[in-house]
C-alpha cells in the first residue's frame, strides 16, 4: 500500500471517520488506517470518499462503498447493522468534516448502540471548531446550533429561541441567506453584538470577517460571500452580571497575584482588565 495508511487489525464495530473540510491533507493517520482496514466502507457520497482514498493512496482492495445519506437511511441502515451483527468493522464518512455534526450518522449511531455494537470515533476536522479557533471570540462556553431553518419566519423563531444562551453561538449558514440571517440576528441579539463570518476555511479563498452583526450584514450586502460559511455570534455585554465577574475576581485573587487574577477573569468574561485590576485594589484595601 502506498501513502501513509497502514493495514491494522480493527476490532468489530462502527467507526465514524472525520474527513477534511477543504484541505485534503487535514486527515489523520488513524482515519487512513481505518479506511485501509475496515471490512465495510460506507459514505454519504461514495465518489467523494473514493477520491479522498485515491489522494492518500488507500486502495479499495475489492471493497464497495455503501451509500448512506439522508435520503436512503431506512433502506441502507439494515445492511450496515447486518454487517455489525456479523462481527465486521464498518467505517462511515460523511461528505466533509465529522459525521453527525450537521451531517448524517446520528440514527445509525443510535441504532448501533441500541443493538449493543461498539461505536468508535476517529476524530478530526469540524468546521464549527475551526471557525471558533480563528474567530477570536470567547471560547469558554459555546453553543453549536447547526443550520437555521430556511423559511424566514421559522429562522426568526429559531434565533429568538437562542437569545438567552450564554456564550458564543455557532451557526452554519448558506451564502444565499447569510445577509438576511445577520439582519434577523441583529434585530434579536442587538446590532452591536460582536460577530464573525468564517468562510471556506482551509481552502484557497479562506476568509474571516469580524465586526458587529450590523457591520457584517452591511459587508455581506456590499460584497456577498460565497462558499461554505460558519457564522459566530459573540457574547452580549449584558450577559455577564457584575456580581458574577466580581465573584470570579475574588476567587481568582485567592489563587493568583492581582495582576494575573485580573488577566484571567478579563479573558474569561471579555471585560476590561484595567477595571478589574482597579476593583481588585479596592477589594484589597477593604479587607
Ligand atoms: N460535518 C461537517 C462538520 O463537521 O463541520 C458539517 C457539514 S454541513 C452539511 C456543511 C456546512 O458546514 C457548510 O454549509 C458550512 O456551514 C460548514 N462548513 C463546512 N466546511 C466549511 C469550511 N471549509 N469553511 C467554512 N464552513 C464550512
Amino acid at each position: 500500500m502506498s501513502g501513509h495508511a497502514q493495514k491494522v487489525d480493527l476490532a468489530p464495530g462502527l467507526y465514524f471517520l472525520a474527513t477534511p473540510i477543504g484541505n485534503a491533507r487535514d486527515i489523520t493517520l488513524r482515519v487512513l488506517d481505518i479506511l485501509a482496514s475496515a471490512e465495510v466502507l460506507a459514505a454519504e457520497d461514495t465518489r467523494r470518499l473514493r477520491q479522498l482514498m485515491d489522494i492518500h493512496g488507500v486502495s479499495l482492495a475489492g471493497r464497495h462503498i455503501v451509500p448512506y445519506h439522508d435520503h436512503n437511511g431506512p433502506a441502507a441502515r439494515p445492511k450496515l447493522l447486518d454487517a455489525l451483527a456479523a462481527g465486521k468493522s464498518v467505517a462511515y464518512a460523511s461528505d466533509a468534516g465529522s459525521p453527525i455534526v450537521a451531517d448524517p450518522g446520528h440514527v445509525l449511531a443510535r441504532e448501533a448502540i441500541a443493538a449493543g455494537y461498539p461505536v468508535y470515533a476517529a476524530p478530526g476536522p469540524v468546521a464549527a471548531v475551526a471557525a471558533l479557533t480563528v474567530a477570536g471570540l470567547p471560547s469558554d462556553r459555546f453553543t453549536f446550533a447547526g443550520f437555521p431553518p430556511q423559511a424566514k419566519g421559522a429562522r426568526t423563531r429559531f434565533l429568538d429561541d437562542l437569545k438567552d444562551i450564554v456564550g458564543t453561538l455557532i451557526l452554519y449558514e448558506s451564502p444565499n441567506r447569510v445577509a438576511e440571517t445577520l439582519g434577523l440576528a441583529a434585530g434579536i441579539f442587538g446590532g452591536d453584538r460582536p460577530a464573525v463570518l468564517a468562510r471556506e476555511l482551509t481552502k484557497k479563498f479562506e476568509e474571516v470577517r469580524r465586526g458587529t452583526l450590523d457591520e457584517l450584514q452591511e459587508s455581506c450586502l456590499a460584497d456577498p460571500p460565497r462558499g461554505e460559511i460558519v457564522l459566530l455570534i459573540g457574547k452580549g455585554s449584558h450577559e455577564v452580571s457584575p456580581e458574577l465577574v466580581e465573584a470570579a475576581l475574588v476567587e481568582a485573587m485567592t489563587r493568583l497575584r492581582l495582576k494575573d487574577a485580573a488577566r484571567e477573569v478579563a479573558e474569561r468574561f471579555s471585560v476590561s482588565r484595567r477595571d478589574l485590576y482597579q476593583r481588585g485594589l479596592e477589594l484589597q484595601g477593604e479587607s
